[in-house]
């Protein structure tokens, strides 16, 4: 059940969207979908989902073009999120649990289970618009996976939520993944994506700047951090040769550095001089990886 995109592209009049994108993504798998503002994630997910025709290339899944007929192996949370504020959660779920060919009381089963899990077994009654847009949030991540799709699409589906929230619908995903279904998701904040994904691509203007898995797009990226915690000055580390930047921390510093043996001159120069609580070398962080390759562009 792999999802195929091969040198997909999308132009709204001269603009170009999406630009030659190809990605694969496994079965029982985690994809981030990084980018900035206007970057083409979402454009990327109507085209995987068949609501936007895609201008050239093809998308398959399980070498299959994805239509119609495939709606209930798919789950979807859109970026604008919409529910019938006037309808009952209860209703609401039915109505679009039976959309996707399920039965009545199987959908309420499974609904009962997730507002148990999300601690709010009291908004089965309740109307969309009496609970607040985080937890109406949940409800709407309810519809996307009430029918246990096989493949399903989270755009930014952690934004406007609370740490509490965010890891519930955490812990939910990666049992839903572990079930077998692979799970394509878009975030603007990093630690998600490098929390949660194997594979993952930084898209920019339409282009992926980066792609591949989240470790080797790490070690590929050289450079390391480096962490320091002293009770001397550590300002000098500022000129030391092979120190890209020093950022200065309440306990010491954290510097960029060029490679992993500047890190043993480095050392080598603090003996002696004083007290060293850390000395920690560290992968680079995948905001690190993004502000160096997307830069200004991310807002
Ligand atoms: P964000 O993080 O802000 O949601 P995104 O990465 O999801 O951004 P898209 O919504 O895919 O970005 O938009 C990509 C580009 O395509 C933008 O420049 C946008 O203005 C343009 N675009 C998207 N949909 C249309 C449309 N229907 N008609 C014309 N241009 C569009």
């Amino acid at each position: 059940m792999t999802l195929l995109l091969k040198d997909v592209t999308k132009r709204f009049g001269k603009h170009t969207a999406v630009d030659q994108l190809s990605l694969e993504i496994p079965e029982s798998e985690m994809f981030g979908f990084l980018g900035g503002n206007g970057a083409g994630k979402t454009t990327t997910f109507r085209m995987i989902l068949g609501l936007l025709d895609s201008t050239s290339g093809d998308i398959t899944w399980n070498g299959e073009p994805i239509n119609y007929d495939k709606s209930h192996l798919i789950g979807y949370l859109p970026e604008e999120r919409g529910l019938y504020p006037k309808l009952k959660v209860r209703e609401q779920i039915i109505y679009l649990g039976r959309l996707r060919g399920m039965k009545k009381n199987d959908i309420v089963t499974e609904l009962e289970g997730w507002l148990e899990r999300f601690k709010v077994p009291e908004y089965m009654d309740k109307k969309v618009e009496e609970l607040s847009k985080g937890n109406q949030q949940k409800i709407q991540f309810i519809s996307a996976v009430i029918h246990r799709p096989k493949l399903l699409i989270l755009d930014e589906p952690f934004s406007g939520l609370d740490p509490i929230n965010v890891e519930m619908l955490k812990q939910a995903v990666l049992d839903i993944k572990a079930q077998g279904t692979s799970i394509v998701f878009s975030s603007h904040q990093m630690e998600h994506v490098e929390e949660l994904c194997e594979h993952l691509c930084i898209l920019q203007k339409g282009k992926p700047v980066v792609y591949g898995a989240l470790g080797e797009i790490k070690r590929s990226f050289g450079k390391k951090n480096l962490i320091i915690h002293a009770d001397i000055p550590l300002e000098f580390l500022r000129d030391y040769p092979g120190v890209l930047h020093l950022k200065k921390v309440t306990a010491g510093c954290e510097l960029q550095i060029e490679n992993e043996a500047v890190s043993q001159g480095i050392f080598a120069a603090l003996q002696g001089k004083g007290f060293i609580r850390k000395f920690d070398l560290a992968e680079p962080s995948l905001n690190d990886i993004f502000i160096e390759k997307v830069g200004a562009a991310y807002e």
